[in-house]
């Protein structure tokens, strides 16, 4: 009987610290005014797509972003090729060995001390406006500090609230996540040849095509310039990326960084952890202690 409670109380315990998705503590819904006028970055995460894959695919508006852009088919990613660990990498600049992610899992994560990219921007500009978009819930738990929040069914969705966002409040930062491409890969298998997965790609970049638009509009308008980091967080081969590590197709993964004006230059290897710096540098954030990447600009 002792051992009963015992064991109840344990459970109890165990299921209120549970890894589950809290819409209140993630959502938020302040669609606060950009305070930088000139500078500005729009990130656009594209889950699991493969280099080859997008090389392969009908890209014209990547295209374009390419076209003016700092690039890379050789960016290594890291290890642990799932999405908790990548996302965590890209967005708060360490590799998992400091931010403790190892799994698609947030338990035992050390993000209090080594914060994400908003969070660090805020320590430097606290008037900044950050959102985030996404089609993945656990996405909205990678970072904190953020303006606007927000999870949606699909991407048309997110791209059709970011266009609109991006006329509201402009903000200084804005994280857009993806996830149909993920979705069609483990649906179908992730490879260089599959129709599915390319047209996948190829519908993620017919949003990209459309929240461009509206970014080249406010250029045009208004004078900002923005720079746009386009990346994913793995590959994939047969219908999984888990515990491929050593897998090329898999860990060597691909990023833009579109500038105006930027001449295109073609990198031959950087690393994830390289553009949250990059992205800082832009909005004027420089030597930012305790990361394992540099800026690529
Ligand atoms: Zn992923």
């Amino acid at each position: 009987m002792f051992r009963n409670v015992v064991f109840l109380s344990l459970t109890i315990v165990f299921s209120s610290c549970s890894d589950k998705f809290d819409a209140e503590e993630e959502i938020r819904t302040n669609c606060k005014q950009g305070s930088e006028p000139v500078n500005k970055v729009l990130f656009i995460g594209w889950d699991g797509v493969r280099s080859d894959a997008v090389q392969t695919a009908e890209t014209p508006n990547l295209d374009v972003l390419i076209a003016s852009s700092l690039f890379s088919y050789n960016c290594d990613r890291g290890p642990y090729t799932v999405s908790v660990p990548g996302w965590s990498s890209i967005l708060h600049g360490v590799w998992p060995q400091k931010h403790n992610l190892f799994e698609n899992t947030f338990k035992k994560n050390n993000y209090e001390e080594y914060p994400d990219i908003i969070s660090i921007a805020k320590q430097f500009k606290p008037n900044l406006s950050a959102t985030i978009l996404t089609s993945w819930d656990d996405f909205l738990r990678i970072t904190d500090n953020e303006d606007y929040a927000q999870r949606y069914d699909n991407d048309k969705q997110v791209t059709d609230a970011s266009i609109q966002l991006l006329s509201d409040c402009t903000p200084d930062l804005m994280f857009l996540h993806f996830d149909y491409t993920d979705h069609v890969g483990h649906k179908i298998g992730f490879s260089n040849d599959g129709l599915e997965y390319l047209s996948a790609i190829e519908i993620s970049d017919f949003y990209l095509g459309q929240i461009m638009s509206q970014v080249y509009l406010r250029e045009n308008l208004y004078g900002e310039k923005w720079m746009v980091v386009l990346t994913t967080d793995h590959g994939g081969e047969g219908i999984g990326h888990g515990g491929q590590d050593d897998l090329p197709q898999t860990r060597n993964v691909w990023a833009v960084i579109r500038t105006p004006n930027q001449e295109i230059t073609e990198l031959q290897s950087i690393k994830s952890v390289d553009l949250l710096p990059t992205m800082l540098k832009w909005l004027g954030i420089d030597n930012v202690p305790n990361l394992d990447g540099t800026a690529l600009n």
